[in-house]
């Protein structure tokens, strides 16, 4: 009873608070009766309440306060499709028949796939801390990044490499991407993948706005368009955050969005709002796609909303629904 009370109270607080501030009137849900795609079983939640709460929060905030910084691959592309795996950034290019045609040399193709099977075991390996894992990954990128260079890829290759794969965003990222951009809502792609790969996934998807910025590691070309090196430090899947603490320009520019919605898939995302100074409330979605026995409770202590073996963004819209 005392629960409900206060919940009403908040609500009323809610609606009075939007509508001094001109928002759209929204109360502050409670998740199961409210949102119904909570009741999804992929979704896992360890403390309801304090959801809520966050929720509440970023409602009352409104569009103003709002800023998003999510993971690229696995995270907003899906892990997998009719039980087929569906291909990272790097898969993209790993997987190109137009590669592996021209450049039959050197077993490109098995030798990226030997060190996929290696070196992915590792980064989700439950029994391995972050710290264990670190060099790594390290190793895996420059050991995968030292053979794309060897191919001599070429930029101009690149959309039709994409147009050819199997690479698909998750279910709902029409409205994801299209609300955001509506409301002119900051987006952050932070992703240690490859950032050209994943900026022409976006583009053909058709949800490349302006107001989605790209962080992750980019190509350099040589003049007839070869591919040389990559530009910047290496972005890895557990350097996250020295990579945020780099971009802490971008968020000063966005000191009064102070309520952060993050999307993540792996355990390095979490550290993904680490350039943030000024956090207000922060929402912490990750996706469990692997290992889900092994790595749920783990998991279900770092992240606010833990989505297990789930290809679609419904839950995360539903959220929007609410505070946009
Ligand atoms: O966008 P995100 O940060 O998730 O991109 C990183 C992902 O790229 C990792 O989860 C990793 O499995 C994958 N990767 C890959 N091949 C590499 C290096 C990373 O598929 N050579
Ligand atoms: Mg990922």
């Amino acid at each position: 009873m005392q629960a409900l009370h206060l919940w009403t109270l908040l609500a009323t607080y809610a609606v009075a608070v939007g509508q001094n501030q001109g928002q759209k009137n929204q109360e502050c849900p409670k998740l199961n009766a409210q949102m119904p795609e909570f009741q999804k079983k992929t979704v896992h939640i360890k403390d309801p309440g304090r959801v809520e709460e966050i929720i509440c929060g970023l409602i009352k905030g409104g569009a103003a306060k709002l800023q998003i910084i999510t993971d690229f691959d696995m995270t907003l592309s899906r892990f997998s499709y009719n039980g087929k795996r569906c291909p990272t950034c790097h898969n993209i290019i790993d997987n190109s028949k137009l590669i592996t045609e021209e450049c039959r040399k050197k077993f490109f193709s098995f030798q990226l796939l030997q060190l996929k099977e290696t070196y992915y075991a590792i980064e989700i390996d439950p029994a391995l801390t972050i710290e264990e894992k670190y060099p790594y990954m390290v190793e895996w990128y420059n050991k995968s990044h030292a053979l794309l260079i060897e191919q001599g890829l070429q930029k101009d290759k690149f959309a039709e490499i994409v147009r050819e794969s199997d690479v698909m965003l998750k279910e709902g990222y029409e409205n994801f991407f299209d609300k955001l951009s509506e409301h002119n809502i900051p987006v952050f792609i932070f992703s240690a993948g490859i950032g050209d790969i994943l900026e022409e996934v976006i583009h053909q998807a058709g949800v490349y706005h302006s107001n989605v910025k790209v962080v992750s590691n980019f190509m350099d070309f040589d003049e007839h368009g070869i591919l040389k090196g990559f530009k910047g430090e290496l972005i890895h899947v557990y350097n996250k955050h020295d990579g945020a603490l780099k971009n802490t320009e971008y968020f000063k520019q966005l000191k009064d969005n102070s309520n952060i919605i993050l999307l993540g898939d792996s355990q390095g995302d979490l550290s993904m709002a680490d350039g943030v100074a000024n956090v207000e409330h922060i929402l912490k979605i990750g996706y469990l796609n692997d290992k889900v026995d092994e790595l749920l409770e783990k998991y279900m202590d770092s992240y606010d909303i833990v989505l297990v073996k789930d290809e679609s963004l419904e839950v995360a819209n539903s959220i929007l629904q609410k505070i946009l």
